[in-house]
């Protein structure tokens, strides 16, 4: 008798703990680590923490293979690069292979081989549009295509202008971190619907022309960036161009407005 009395006090409490439980995770279903529960709990887990989904964007093909490793994990899209551009330029160092002469830069006193440019980027997989914009900071805004880094319109803690003497054929180059473009990169897009790169917030880049029209986009936002199909989705999807629009009478800025998505961090 005192045995079952123990065993009936047992179940019960044990029944209280499961009350008690379910309870907890039914009032708190916004969190979403409890509702992550829940899904697992009643079959429906979307698999936002866990596996892979899907497959990746077309887009990733265009990047270098050499210079980057991207893939998924569960519904987010790593991007990790050496940070070394696949293309020449004077800021290989003399006597490196993609070392070419620019007598016309006035270089910065660094190369290439001399700096770590290895970077992670973290994205996910359906990026969204934010209600409100994120101004850009120093540093990484973006991975281009050549495995290197996009910066913005900035030098410094100064305008480009500036700086506009130390850029490369290409629009890049190194001062003092790692090397990076500002400039519509001529290296493998000129006045054309090219991938340049993505951005920290996952959305793609392109260049001056859209794919969608073959011509310059007129539907632009205040960041250069708008909805229609490109090369790589036959599903319209936002991205930015590169701002069609002369700097100092000779330079396109690749980036020179707001996130219109949220950053995450490149480093
Ligand atoms: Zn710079
Ligand atoms: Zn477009």
């Amino acid at each position: 008798m005192k045995k079952l009395d123990f065993k009936n006090k047992f179940f019960t409490a044990l029944a209280m703990t499961s009350f008690l439980s379910l309870g907890f995770i039914a009032c708190s279903s916004d969190s979403e680590e409890d509702s992550e529960m829940a899904d697992i709990i009643d079959g429906t887990d979307d698999g936002d923490n866990n596996g892979s989904s899907g497959e990746l964007h077309a887009a990733f093909a265009e990047f270098n293979e050499g210079n980057t490793d991207i893939y998924l994990d569960g519904s987010n899209v790593v991007i990790e690069t050496n940070g070394l551009p696949n293309h020449t330029t004077v800021y290989w160092g003399i006597g490196e292979d993609l070392y070419i002469d620019e007598p016309d830069v006035d270089l910065t006193p660094s190369i290439i081989p001399n700096y770590n440019g290895e970077a992670t980027l973290r994205v996910p997989q359906s990026p969204e549009l934010a209600s409100t914009s994120t101004s850009t900071n120093m540093g990484a805004i973006g991975i281009a295509i050549s495995g290197a880094a996009i910066f913005n319109d900035q030098e410094g803690n100064g305008a480009l202008n500036e700086a506009a003497a130390s850029l490369d054929y290409t629009g890049g180059h190194i001062g003092p971190a790692e090397y990076h473009y500002h400039l519509e990169p001529t290296a493998w897009s000129e006045d054309d619907e090219n991938l340049i790169g993505i951005l920290a917030d996952g959305f793609f880049i392109y260049g001056r022309k859209c794919n969608s029209t073959g011509t310059y986009p007129t539907d632009l936002d205040a960041s250069g960036g708008h909805i229609s199909t490109t090369q790589h989705t036959t599903e319209a999807e936002y991205h930015y161009h590169i701002e069609n629009e002369l700097y100092l009478n000779q330079y396109y800025i690749i980036f020179p407005g707001d996130y219109q998505g949220t950053p995450n961090a490149i480093n």
